[in-house]
């Protein structure tokens, strides 16, 4: 008697600690043939001869102080060393392929259309293939930065490149230096940029803001911004109201000219990072303002690791995110949760995106692009096993979802 107790405990113990179901064969099979949509990713010109391509970010974190490195980042992961192998000799590939080679990139990672966060598109990175997100965080510092930069050594190289790439919005305006007066400012620098932007193609506006202050842009009436404007050294406090006035309006203008906006919203590289600042909550004031309701925000990275705070804003109209960069850094299994506890509360604004980005020699666009697709289907696949297996949701629901997240829902907020 008292040993087929014993026995039945652990039976059932057993049973507790079975593993996961993996992912539906069936469903995974499916879920591969879809052609995707890549909502956020840095792809690089190919380059024979002549200086790399440096526009593929307007912060390149390359040149930072030292981190812990998060494990897939590290030379000879697993992960790299298996993605490695799908692109031996890429030099000679480019050589061979020219300007096609981007778009080959894209078919041996099931991505039909890319949208590419560059500073400048071109080489091969054009439409329809890839579609443009260029930068907008230069125009809401311009002001004197040098005191922000003396707060944090990673900044020192952040602020000179948004200073470089402010005087380039100048110079394409017509200008050499700020206009004196905030409205001038607006009217003669920030919306032709945006309106030029949108003239080139852009589909939507990047803000990297998180790795330059916090995501609370609070409301700011324009009397209050325009005196910031015109002081000589304001206060990093009355900076901050002018940064966030300017925000603002940018948003409203891509509503307007039809862009959505997509912010940075991770914990980011580098180890200096304030991962509290990047909290997706912090963005409630903006999403909640009624004059920002036609603005589309994008919370590019999917919160992480604030994955459960960002699931409640999604009720938000103007609310969507992307689970790219979670795909490249976490395990299938790992990222299978959160996206599954997405897709249980508001499905439509849930995006798959790889955050394909050249890390290294080892560990390029091409090799983080094929394992953040790798990775991000297969968490899809086993999410939705999960919710299929638990009754949920149909195996044709299932496929429609699979579809909505890998293709659809961008295909509608971009209208391509
Ligand atoms: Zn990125």
């Amino acid at each position: 008697m008292r040993f087929s107790w014993c026995l039945l405990l652990v039976l059932l113990s057993a049973c507790t600690h079975a593993p996961d179901p993996p992912a539906d064969p069936g469903l995974a099979a499916e879920i591969q043939r879809i052609r995707a949509i890549d909502n956020h990713a840095h792809p690089v010109r190919p380059v024979l001869d002549g200086p790399p391509d440096r526009e593929f970010d307007a912060l390149p974190v390359d040149n930072m102080e030292p981190a812990s490195d998060p494990l897939n980042l590290r030379p000879n992961a697993p992960v790299v060393l298996e993605a490695m192998k799908h692109f031996p000799n890429k030099s000679a590939l480019m050589r061979e392929k020219g300007n096609a080679y981007p778009a080959w990139v894209l078919d041996q990672i099931g991505v039909d259309v890319m949208l590419a966060n560059r500073v400048a598109m071109g080489g091969g990175i054009q439409p329809p293939r890839f579609r443009w997100v260029p930068y907008a965080d230069a125009l809401i510092f311009p002001l004197d930065n040098s005191k922000l930069v003396a707060r944090q050594p990673d900044r020192k190289a952040f602020f000179a490149l948004e200073d470089a790439l402010r005087m380039r919005y100048f110079g394409d305006a017509g200008l050499k230096t700020r206009p004196a007066a905030l409205s001038d400012y607006l009217a003669r620098v920030v919306t032709p940029t945006l309106e030029r932007h949108r003239q080139g193609g852009a589909v939507a506006e990047k803000f990297e803001a998180a790795y330059l202050r916090s995501l609370q842009f609070d409301k700011v009436d324009r009397t209050v911004a325009e005196r910031v404007y015109r002081a000589n050294e304001p206060s990093d406090a009355d900076y901050k109201l002018l940064q966030d006035f300017l925000f603002r309006y940018i948003a409203a203008e891509c509503g307007r000219l039809g862009m959505a906006v997509h912010l940075h919203a991770e914990a980011g590289a580098g180890s200096y990072f304030d991962v509290g600042g990047a909290n997706p909550l912090l963005l409630e004031s903006v999403l909640n303002d009624p004059e920002l309701r036609k603005a589309r925000f994008v919370m590019i990275h999917g919160g992480w690791p604030f994955t459960r705070e960002i699931t409640a804003l999604l009720t938000k109209p103007n609310a969507y995110l992307d689970f790219s960069s979670q795909d490249l850094l976490l395990p299938p299994a790992t990222l299978a949760q959160t996206i599954r506890e997405w897709l249980e509360w508001v499905p439509e604004k849930v995006m798959f995106g790889t955050d394909a980005y050249p890390y290294s020699d080892q560990l390029g666009w091409e090799e983080s692009g094929w394992i953040a697709a790798r990775t991000g289907r297969e968490a899809l696949a086993i999410a939705l096993t999960g919710m299929l297996n638990d009754g949920e949701i149909t195996r044709d629901r299932a496929l429609e979802l699979a579809r909505l997240v890998l293709r659809e829902n961008a295909r509608r907020l971009y209208g391509l």
